[in-house]
């Protein structure tokens, strides 16, 4: 069991004069490696022997996403190359990838977070970690595998894929700790029913799931399908990869590991910096990363933080479920909406299953959205007045609770594709055109 206490527990003023030393050691850092930063410090006439206080960080320029691309690929490491001794690259969901250099000093680190985050999701060293995050270049795997050895655990390093054999594996090696994306984990029991497999009972216990958007109402489809805890876990490769926030037993938000990486939340419109509870786009400055340090890196990612500690013993702050990306939203007819919102709503009806699409078209000048939704294999396809009243039901329940009128239509199970990796919720048929 990796939980460290001293720094997971820390109060919160010992935690900020940690968290101020570390940040004065990666700003000079950041500055005096890399002709980019020191450009844009310039810019902002802003030099970081001016970082007297955490405060001070609004002070500094914001990294983005399109200036690791321009880096790319060796252009923003912050240790010499020889030092490095991993690359890592981002999925891509939302275009060129960009990548990520890892000293040993950084491998530690990940391992060390990984670990606590499988810990404050109640792995031990009695566990077997049924790893499906994909291997490779993705971070999933290999920051999950790390984790789990550090702990002890017993890993089985399956990756993603070949289904059914999973389900086998699992049965035959008695795995415990099933670490996937929420899609992924959901394909796994439908195969397991298809096998003749209860899912329910295989050994299980809990799920650690995250690297893709899924709503609260995912959760318990989730745990009564396969009959786990399902908790979220939070990362991206920019800043480590799994393994910045993590949920705990209480599933009540992400604990952040904040010793290592220093959250802020800004209006993505102004950039300015939100105060705690308000909901806005996530930015994360590394505070120990040596191959790749980020000062206030805009991750994209919609949230809110709550600095009250939690039940569990940890003073780390929580993030609350990942809403979507700045990106992902949609503008429908003047109506902003994340796709996670809908499917908060899609979940709860009781003739669908979990799987789902969201097609976007334009007709005639104006944007249009259609939801096709998976109906539950005890629908018959051939009642059609009955699923027409579903479709109404659903459109209805869009409409009340997002205020937009949208096309809802029912297709056949197993119709949409599954994936092992992260679910392509949104397809956009705008851009084809
Ligand atoms: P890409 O951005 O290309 O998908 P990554 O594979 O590094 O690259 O994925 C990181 C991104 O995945 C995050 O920025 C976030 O948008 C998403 N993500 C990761 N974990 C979660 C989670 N628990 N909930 C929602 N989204 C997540
Ligand atoms: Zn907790």
């Amino acid at each position: 069991m990796i939980w460290n206490k001293e720094y997971e527990c820390m109060n919160r003023e010992n935690l900020q004069d940690l968290q101020l030393r570390r940040l004065k050691k990666v700003t000079h850092r950041v500055f005096e490696r890399l002709p980019f930063y020191k450009r844009k410090f310039e810019k902002n006439r802003v030099h970081p022997d001016q970082i007297k206080s955490l405060e001070d960080l609004q002070k500094l320029p914001f990294t983005s996403k399109s200036d690791l691309r321009e880096g790319y690929p060796f252009g923003l490491f912050t240790a010499p190359l020889g030092e490095i001794v991993e690359f890592h690259i981002s999925s891509g969901t939302t275009g060129k990838p960009v990548v990520n250099g890892y000293t040993r000093g950084d491998i530690q680190i990940w391992a060390e977070v990984m670990a606590r985050a499988l810990t404050c999701a109640g792995t031990t060293s009695k566990d077997v970690v049924h790893n499906a995050y994909g291997y490779g270049l993705f971070t999933g795997g290999l920051g999950t595998h790390y984790g789990a050895q550090l702990i002890g655990a017993k890993t089985i390093p399956i990756s993603g894929g070949q289904t059914k054999r999973q389900i086998t594996i699992m049965q035959d090696f008695k795995s415990t700790v099933l670490t996937c994306t929420p899609s992924y984990a959901l394909h796994i029991a439908e195969v397991a029913e298809e096998m003749g497999v209860n899912p329910r009972n295989l050994p299980l216990r809990v799920g650690v799931l995250g690297a893709e958007t899924w709503s609260e109402s995912m959760r318990p489809e989730i745990e009564s399908r396969l009959g786990i805890d399902a908790l979220d876990i939070y990362g991206l490769t920019e800043i480590i990869g799994p393994g910045v926030a993590q949920e705990c037993e209480r599933k009540e938000g992400m604990h952040l590991f904040e010793d290592h990486f220093l959250p802020e939340i800004i209006d993505p419109k102004t950039g300015n910096v939100l105060e705690a509870g308000q909901e806005g786009e996530l930015v994360l400055t590394t505070l120990t990363r040596e191959g790749t340090s980020l000062v206030r890196y805009r991750t994209g990612d919609i949230t809110h933080i709550d600095y009250q500690s939690c039940e569990c013993g940890r003073t780390l702050a929580r993030i609350g479920k990942i809403k979507g990306r700045v990106d992902d939203m949609l503008i429908i007819r003047g109506v902003n909406l994340f796709p996670s919102q809908i499917e908060n709503i899609l979940l709860q009806i009781d003739e669908a299953e979990p799987h789902y699409q969201l097609i976007l078209e334009r007709r005639k000048g104006l944007d249009e959205l259609t939801v096709e939704l998976e109906t539950s294999p005890h629908i018959f396809f051939d009642e059609v007045r009955k699923l027409e009243e579903i479709e109404a039901r659903i459109e209805r329940e869009i409409e009340e609770t997002l205020g937009l009128r949208i096309r809802v239509r029912l297709v056949e199970p197993r119709t949409i594709e599954r994936s092992a990796g992260k679910a392509k919720r949104v397809i956009d048929k705008r851009k084809l055109k």
